[in-house]
């Protein structure tokens, strides 16, 4: 059950925390617990009956501190303003976690993507851009895919904003079609950098990868990805699932099988058969016995109800703030290792500053370099979570708080107050 807790007290709750557990100067916290701007636009959509819809949306600038507003754009039925100013308050940290010169910010329309054809979609994503024109723009707010949009949402936003400015904008968008300007890499970005994370995590504890048993909660582009490249590198990916159920199977799933399934318009685990699989609820994925439990669809999915029946060693959260609080207490005390959302879907959005630099310096890299460098910058930063549980005695959601908020207030206060 989703939304039965309020994902904007979670994050200011964890930041209030880790304000005193670092011992971090509190005089500039005040700011950070506001965003900058929000705005609510209205949608009109003539759709394909001839009836007009309006439809809700947002964007909410959380803090550009540190750099331009940055965050993606989610099309789902229950987003709403709180839950997408979480969000953007999620990626202020994040992009400080990651040391990229990025603030915070985060979009949305409530609407169910799937009830829509294409052209509802495409008009419906113009508007939008339309819309919040006024306030991106590649120096000020670029946004980029999340639930629900993806390269082709991109490429809409695109070519709107672009018609909007009568020349060609690349860089007011990332995770955009490669053939628009796009980076190599960036699409399995976000699930590549939860592989990246699971290994840094694994080599801390003396272990590798490879026969390492995974389940993963979600099959949209994070979760799909990451289980297509654990499956490479000789992971057992013993059950996954969508919104339709799970699949398990105890001697791994056949990835590379069930992701030419899925990739079938429509295609739902539900209706996936194979011999020695075993379907299971979307209950049974989260407590599941394996090594690694990988969340990666929606918030608010480990509660105070689950999280004493985990049956696994640690947790990459693939997901944005897919732990409650409660639940958070609960793990901790159940000896439970969680990399948090923060740092271990940063993949994403650290190949969103590659494709970003690449679309200003007007070049293009190849795979391997993005690769390379998406594993070096997690591997440092990494490194600065670890320096901060040594000297905290804390877990890797407080230091990854506490390394992101040392930056943002120390940014705050070199700037100083306007005017
Ligand atoms: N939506 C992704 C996230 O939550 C990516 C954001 C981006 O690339 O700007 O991190």
């Amino acid at each position: 059950m989703s939304h039965t807790y309020d994902p904007y007290t979670n994050v200011i709750d964890t930041m209030t925390k880790a304000m005193e557990l670092g011992h971090i100067d509190q005089s500039m916290f005040e700011i950070l617990k506001n965003p900058q701007r929000e705005i609510k636009v209205y949608l009109p959509v003539e759709m394909d009956d001839g009836t007009v819809r309006v439809f809700e949306g947002y964007r909410v600038q959380h803090s550009n501190i540190r750099g331009p507003f940055k965050g993606g754009i989610r099309y789902h039925q229950n987003c709403d303003l709180n839950e997408v100013k979480a969000l953007a308050t999620w990626m202020t940290l994040k992009c400080a976690v990651a040391d990229i010169p990025y603030g915070g910010a985060k979009g949305g329309i409530q609407v169910d993507p799937h009830t829509l054809s294409r052209r509802e979609l495409r008009n419906l994503t113009r508007r939008y851009t339309f819309a919040i024109a006024p306030i991106i723009g590649s120096d000020t707010d670029i946004p980029a895919p999340d639930v629900n949009t993806n390269p082709q949402t991109m490429a809409w936003l695109l070519d709107t904003y672009s018609q909007l400015k009568g020349h060609p904008c690349p860089g007011v968008v990332t995770g955009k079609p490669v053939e628009l300007g796009g980076s190599k890499g960036r699409n399995s970005a976000t699930g590549r950098g939860v592989v990246i994370s699971t290994k840094l995590l694994l080599a801390q504890q003396g272990r590798g990868l490879a026969g390492t048993t995974v389940a993963i909660q979600g099959m949209g582009n994070v979760g799909a990805n990451a289980a297509r490249i654990f499956y490479h590198r000789g992971v057992k990916v013993i059950a996954i699932s969508d919104i339709s159920g799970g699949l398990y199977c105890e001697d791994g799933l056949d990835i590379d099988t069930i992701s030419v399934f899925l990739d079938q318009e429509g295609a739902l685990l539900k209706d996936y058969s194979a011999p020695g699989i075993r379907h299971i609820s979307n209950e049974e994925i989260l407590t599941c016995k394996c090594d690694v439990l990988v969340p990666a669809a929606l918030e608010n999915q480990i509660t105070a109800e689950n999280a004493g029946k985990l049956n696994c060693s640690f947790i990459v959260e693939a997901a944005n703030g897919p732990t409650t609080e409660e639940a958070d207490a609960i793990l901790e005390k159940r000896g439970i290792t969680l990399i948090p959302d923060i740092f271990a879907n940063s993949g994403g959005v650290i190949v969103s500053y590659f494709e970003w630099v690449q679309n200003i310096q007007e070049l293009t890299w190849d795979r391997d370099q993005v690769n390379e460098m998406l594993e070096k910058l997690m591997t440092r930063s990494f490194q600065s979570l670890l320096d901060v549980v040594d000297e905290c005695h804390c877990t890797l959601r407080m230091a990854a708080y506490i390394v992101a908020l040392r930056k943002l207030v120390t940014a705050e206060k070199m700037k100083g107050i306007f005017p």
